[in-house]
Formats: structure tokens, sequence, C-alpha cells
């Protein structure tokens, strides 16, 4: 956005440690539609756009006083600083989840539960969500309907009982909606869901829950607790685990400095629709800045989340979190249709932000 309004008026530099973007959902595919890394991985590289400069270096330090970011490679200076390092995993918060489980929320352990998943042919699995908040709350629930789907695949579902646990008490609270569509359909494939439990430790077949319930499984399918980054904490810009900003502005409380994502505590979910909706409210004040215009509306908090329902189907919770006076949810009922429409979300910002 910003190189299309002021093209070579603004120098735009993107620092990320990797080469290429993944979408979140990708880890599904890597887990139960038999996808590798090379055909989910959509590489920097074609990104094309006058002002902007893609550096591929390890970020070190920031100092969000002075607004300086020091990388492996050097240092950079900037006017405006956007902070969107997302989302880091504990795996220590829980012991044992990284020895005896299958964590599926980073691509080397979404690919590495692959072999696990379909090795499974008897027996107990736990999808276990070790504590909140966490990244797209509807994952673990498409990961439960994904897993019921495999194992009927191959003829083995009646051998297999599947046990999803979360701290949360439903599926996904601010929709109830979609909670009991989840629900129901839970129900009827008999996988068993086990609200406001929170594992402590991880043993050899057990995971072991604050309550002190042991439920024993043949594979754990984990999601770590999520923490920001070791980089954005030691910068000082962290109250409570995350970065602090305003919601409507995504400002945080340092001059010139912005946080989107699921770095930020922006009062949305952690999800890559919130991460884009916030960096276009950024975006369009730094043009209004920069064009000495007015700054743009603020932050509404919408977004859809494509959910996979089992059976090829996708559902859609249509969220706002910000633009009333309440939360809203809204929930479209699977159809083959938002398949369709989940595949064009995916391939047109392919196109639009790599150029692929
Ligand atoms: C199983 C699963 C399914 C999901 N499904 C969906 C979905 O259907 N819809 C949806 O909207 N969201 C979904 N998500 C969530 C989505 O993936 C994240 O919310 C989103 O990626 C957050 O974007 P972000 O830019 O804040 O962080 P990230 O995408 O994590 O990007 C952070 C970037 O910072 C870079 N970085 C980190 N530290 C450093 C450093 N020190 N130096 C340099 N670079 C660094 C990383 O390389 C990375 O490129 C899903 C997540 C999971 C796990």
């Amino acid at each position: 956005m910003l190189s299309e309004a002021l093209g070579d008026e603004i120098e735009v530099t993107v620092i990320d440690r990797g080469d290429s973007f993944a979408f979140g959902f990708s880890k599904l595919d890597l887990m139960f539609r038999g996808a590798g890394m090379d055909s989910v991985r959509l590489p920097y590289a074609e990104i094309a756009k006058p002002g902007v400069t893609v550096l591929k270096e390890e970020i070190t330090a920031i100092d969000p006083e002075e607004r300086v970011v020091t990388t492996d490679a050097g240092r950079h200076e900037a006017d405006a600083l956007v902070i969107a390092l997302g989302a880091d995993y504990d795996l220590g918060a829980t012991p044992g989840l990284a020895e005896h489980g299958n964590e599926f929320y980073s691509f080397a352990g979404a690919e590495a539960a692959a072999g696990p998943i379909a090795g499974l042919d008897s027996g107990r699995a736990v999808i276990a969500v070790c504590g909140a908040p966490f990244k797209c709350p509807p994952a673990p629930s498409e990961c439960a309907l994904m897993l019921s789907d495999e194992l009927s695949r191959r003829g083995v579902r009646d051998r297999c009982e599947i046990t999803l646990t979360m701290p949360l008490g439903t599926p996904v609270p601010p929709s109830p909606e979609t909670s009991a569509a989840l629900s129901a359909e839970f129900e009827s494939r008999g996988i068993d869901f086990l609200g406001g439990m929170r594992p402590t430790r991880v043993e050899p077949g057990s995971v072991v829950y604050e309550d002190g319930t042991e439920l024993p499984f043949d594979l754990l399918l984990g999601v770590p607790k999520h923490r920001a980054p070791d980089v954005v904490i030691e910068s000082g810009m962290t109250e409570d685990g995350y970065v602090p900003v305003d919601s409507a502005t995504l400002k945080t409380k340092y001059e010139g400095v912005y946080a989107v994502g699921d770095v930020a505590t922006a009062g949305v979910p952690k999800a890559g629709v919130f991460a884009e909706g916030a960096a276009k409210v950024v975006a369009r004040q730094l043009i209004a800045e920069a064009r000495g215009e007015e700054g743009p509306a603020p932050y509404d908090g919408r977004g859809s989340c494509y959910i996979e329902f089992g059976e090829d189907r996708i559902a859609r919770v249509d969220i706002d979190f910000l633009s009333g006076p309440e939360k809203t949810g809204e929930f479209n009922a699977p159809s083959a249709q938002l398949r369709s429409e989940k595949d064009d979300f995916g391939s047109g910002r392919a196109a639009r932000w790599f150029g692929l």
C-alpha cells in the first residue's frame, strides 16, 4: 500500500529472518493433505515494488525510543517502525510436550506430525491446547475434524478415540454460534471436547492437567503456550507478555512505533486476517501523514476466518470485535462453495503480496 500510494517518495524496508511466507492454515495441509513445505512456501524473491527493499536478516535488538532496529547485518534507523514479529512458542512451559508429544503450530512441527498421524491405527489421539491466547482459535477444532476424516479414510476410525482439550470453555468463545456448530459436529463424529482444561506436563503416554486429570494418549498433538519473541520482550515494549497498542491506530506508547499481528494486544484474536487488517490501518496512517491529510478511520477489528469442517467442507465466521458496542462472530454454515472462497482468499493474496 505504501509503495502503491507513494512510490519512490518513501523507502520501505521489510526485514525478515526467513525468505518466504506460508499461510498458517497450510500447517493443516502439511499434516493431513500430504503437502510439503515446498508446495506451501510463498517466496519473497518475486516482490518488486518501487521503494521496497526486502532484507533477510535476523533482528537482534529493537530500540523503540530511538526507532532503531539492530540485525545480524547492521543497524536500521526509521522514521516509522512497525513491529510485526508474531508470537513464539514456549514449549518449556509444558514440560514433556517436546519429548513425548507433537506440537503442530510451527511449520516444522506440523510437517513432523504427519508421520505419527499416518501411523495411528488404534488408541487415543489427544489434541491439547496448552495456554491461551493462542493463534487462530478454530485451528485445534479443525485439526480434530481433519484427523477424524483421515482415520475414516484409512478405515480405522472405529478403533480410535479423539479428545480435544482447551483452557477455554467452548471451541470458539467469541462466537457462540460457531461453538455450537463445532460441538454438534464433534458429537456426530464421536469427538470428545473437554473445555476449561490446561495441561501442566506431559509424561510418556499421558497428559496431566491442572485439576489432576490424566489423559492417556497414543498420539498427542499439542498447541504450545504462546509468547512474544525474546527480542521484543528484551526491547521493554511488552506488558503482560505482548505489545500494548491503541486498538484504533495500532500505535504503541513510543512515538512513531506501531505493532500489528500476533505480537500486539489490539483487542482482536491472533489470526492472519487481523494482522492484515491492522497493517492496512497503519499503512493508511503513514500515507495520510506523508500527504498531510487527515488520519484514516479507526481499525474496526473485522475479519473472516475460514474453518475446515472436514469432508472438504468449509465454514466461515465473520468477526467484528471493535466497530460496535459488542464483539460479534457471525457463523456461516459449512459448504463446498466456501472451499473455493478460501482458495481464492489464498491465491489472491499470494498474487498481490508476492507477485505469484
Ligand atoms: C494451524 C494454524 C492455522 C491457522 N489458520 C489461520 C486461518 O485460517 N486464518 C487466519 O487468519 N489465521 C490463521 N492462523 C494464524 C496465523 O498464521 C497468524 O495469526 C499470522 O501468521 C500472524 O501474522 P504475524 O504477521 O503477526 O506473525 P507471523 O506470520 O508469525 O510472522 C512473523 C514474522 O516475523 C519473522 N521474525 C520473527 N522473529 C524474527 C527476528 N528475530 N528477526 C527477523 N525476523 C523475525 C518471522 O520469520 C515471520 O516471518 C493459523 C495458525 C495456525 C498455527
